[in-house]
């Protein structure tokens, strides 16, 4: 049997201006699912990830989230229904500190402190090195560390489907290992990912399943590891082989 569909985008569209930058987009994402969006520069991949949280109006089609129309609802009730994003460039407040920075994204949802700092806790837990720094300022941690933080601080809302925009930018090679690593970890929690990247190869060898976008339109899709395999895709995003 198969799990129910988390999110699901019919025929999205999105523009700037005059500027159509998404054409169309359909996709579905199910619980337990690692689904990655990927493409080159200026695809779409961050201003459709902006549509599914609300932080950009959807000119056309419909967002369903566990099946009901959420196309016009505001971003805070949109992770209240269980959506967070872990924002390109990270976007962590830094002249605050790694603590007060999980803080802030706690007590964006609820008001329970105890509840707050318990989540906090789990953080910690989870990723060591940002307790090793609770009181460093996040302006101040490696590229790493600071994008670890982006993807705590989303979790604080405790959501069911988090959604990662590009979690590898500007990271060497082994720190990026190590943040797939922790992708992995959640996803073997059980949480739903979707994970847009530029670095193709690892994205889609971690995805279930895949999506090329190019230009504003979905060009492929499939399974990671059909995907990875597929020869459009070697030539355009993995170099030639
Ligand atoms: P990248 O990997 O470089 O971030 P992307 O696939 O995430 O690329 P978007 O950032 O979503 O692509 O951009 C899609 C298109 O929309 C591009 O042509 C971009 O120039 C345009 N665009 C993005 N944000 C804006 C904006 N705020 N105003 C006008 N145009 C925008």
């Amino acid at each position: 049997e198969r799990e129910a569909i988390v999110l699901k985008l019919q025929d999205v569209e999105m523009a700037y201006g005059a500027i159509r930058a998404i054409k169309g987009v359909s996709l579905e994402v199910r619980q337990g699912e690692v689904v990655a969006i990927i493409g080159s520069n200026g695809a779409g991949k961050t201003t459709l990830l902006k549509g599914i949280v609300g932080l950009e109006r959807v000119a056309g089609g419909r967002i369903l989230i566990d099946g009901k129309d959420c196309t016009d609802v505001p971003p805070h009730k949109r992770v209240a229904l269980g959506l967070a994003l872990s924002p390109e460039g990270r976007g962590v407040f830094a002249d605050q500190s790694v603590q007060d920075n999980l803080l802030l994204g706690g007590y964006s949802q609820r008001k329970d402190r105890r509840k707050v700092e318990e989540l906090v806790e789990r953080e910690f837990a989870r990723f060591p090195r940002l307790k090793e720094r609770r009181q460093q300022m996040a302006g101040t941690l490696s590229g790493g560390e600071q994008q670890m933080l982006a993807i705590s601080r989303a979790l604080m809302s405790e959501p069911r489907l988090l959604l990662l925009d590009e979690p590898s930018l500007g990271l060497a090679p082994m720190v990026v290992a190590d943040i797939f690593r922790s992708i992995r970890a959640l996803r073997d929690s059980g949480l739903t990912i979707v994970l847009v990247e530029q670095m193709a190869n690892k994205a889609l060898a971690e995805a279930d399943r895949a999506y090329v976008l190019e230009t504003g339109r979905v060009t492929l899709q499939g399974a990671g590891r059909d995907l990875l395999k597929h020869p459009d895709v070697r030539a355009a995003y993995l170099g030639k082989h």
